[in-house]
């Protein structure tokens, strides 16, 4: 692709950007209900389905194939004209669709991926109260009863289960084989009876997450994702799918209206301490966005290295937290007192103290900081296992 086949393109998003993009989304999605953030994030999920801008990583026959060089510049564009996030869709476009496209039958392709650009909401069901870092010691049970499995246990921190339709299930088939071994990969149908999800209510008021309860829930065997007991590696697809192109877009939404936020809670630069700290964020964020196309450019040619995700996810949450700690610092008494922040966005909405302690957030979950970090070193330095 020539650099003016690309200038073309971005020439192309910006139009469609100008006529699609709400302008008032911000404040049409503060203080939503529940029904209004769905209606909103399915309808806009259907214009950028309509315009090919969707899905662009998908295979080609399933409604995507745009090249690499184009997907960074479409986020780079939706970012800077502050368009709203695909939060809803975000699991099943990214998390499920790498799942089901590594490890899933034809007819599970064939049945979810269409059934995903109609609107379909996934989640990922995983986490459990005492499988978190160390995941393999998961403990909800699926026993086999004929072409079914019976699964019973609980499920927490799982984002968005109150919307879902379907879920990422991980459960034990095996209790006697090493922890690794012994795991299966399910599709489940949120509607199965037995399964009940329970929001819970973070600090910031939001409810982001739930906890799932699985009482005998009854799940089709051909439900399976891979061989029985082999989920411990389908799950990788998944985990896989945090990487690359959703670091890119978060790194130049924060690089956009994050960094435009920050620089009107500044303003007026009269201070020399202000100006010399949002210069250096400004320089970090630079580096963070480049480190993101990077990441992006060398997954799409298979030669990216085994912390280097590692690295891009550690650099954007511990720079999200010093990027709102800074605005809470500098935004006023309106930084401390502003608590309502619109839905559809990410974690700079300029609402400071919320993004703050939003921001918190992302040490945590695809691998805490501490695992990032161990990674970084043992597969990354090649230092010695601790
Ligand atoms: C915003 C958010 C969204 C999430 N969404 C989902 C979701 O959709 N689906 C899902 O399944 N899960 C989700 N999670 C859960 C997330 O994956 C876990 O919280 C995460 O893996 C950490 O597990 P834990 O909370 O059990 O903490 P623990 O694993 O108990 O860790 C507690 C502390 O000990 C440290 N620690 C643990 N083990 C080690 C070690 N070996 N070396 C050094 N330090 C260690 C950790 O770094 C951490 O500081 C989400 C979490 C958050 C915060």
């Amino acid at each position: 692709m020539t650099g003016r086949e690309l200038e073309e393109f971005r020439a192309e998003v910006r139009e469609w950007c100008r006529a699609h993009v709400p302008s008032d989304w911000r404040q049409t999605q503060t203080g939503a209900s529940d029904a209004e953030f769905v209606r909103f994030q399915q309808d806009w999920f259907q214009q950028l389905r309509a315009a090919g801008y969707a899905v662009p990583h998908w295979p080609v026959e399933y409604g995507g194939g745009m090249p690499v060089a184009e997907q960074i510049v479409l986020y780079q564009e939706l970012a800077a004209h502050d368009a709203p996030r695909l939060v809803l869709a975000f699991v099943a476009v990214h998390h499920a669709a790498a799942t089901l496209l590594a490890a899933g039958t034809e007819e599970q392709r064939r049945r979810h991926l269409p059934a995903i650009l109609d609107g379909e909401i996934w989640v990922q069901g995983f986490s459990e109260p005492g499988a978190g870092s160390d995941l393999a010691a998961l403990r909800t049970t699926a026993r086999r009863a004929g072409d079914e499995y019976v699964v019973t246990g609980q499920k927490v921190w799982a984002s968005g289960a109150q919307y879902a339709d379907w879920c990422l299930l991980l459960a034990r088939t095996d209790p006697n084989a090493p922890k690794r071994q012994g795991i299966s990969y399910f599709l489940l149908d949120m509607r199965t009876p037995g399964v009940e999800v329970r929001p819970i209510r973070q600090a910031t008021g939001e409810s982001h997450f739930c906890e799932i309860f699985l009482d005998e829930v009854r799940i089709p065997a051909d439900r399976l994702v891979g061989a029985e007991n082999t989920g411990w590696r389908v799950a990788q697809q998944t985990l896989g799918a945090e990487r690359g192109l959703t670091m890119l877009e978060l790194a130049e939404r924060l690089g956009n209206a994050g960094f435009r936020w920050l620089a009107e809670a500044c303003a007026p630069i009269d201070d020399p301490v202000v100006a010399d700290r949002l210069a250096t964020l400004e320089i970090e964020l630079t580096g963070l966005r480049a480190l993101c196309r990077d990441l992006v450019e060398r997954h799409a040619a298979a030669t990216a290295g085994p912390a280097d995700a590692s690295i891009v996810k550690l650099y954007y949450s511990e720079l999200l937290q010093r990027l709102t700690d800074f605005g809470a610092e500098v935004g006023g008494m309106a930084a401390q007192t502003v608590v309502r922040k619109p839905m559809s966005g990410g974690w700079e909405s300029g609402a400071w103290v919320l993004d703050f302690v939003g921001s918190w957030e992302w040490t945590i979950p695809g691998g805490t900081s501490e695992i990032q970090r161990t990674i970084i070193a043992e597969r990354g330095l090649g230092l010695p296992r601790a």
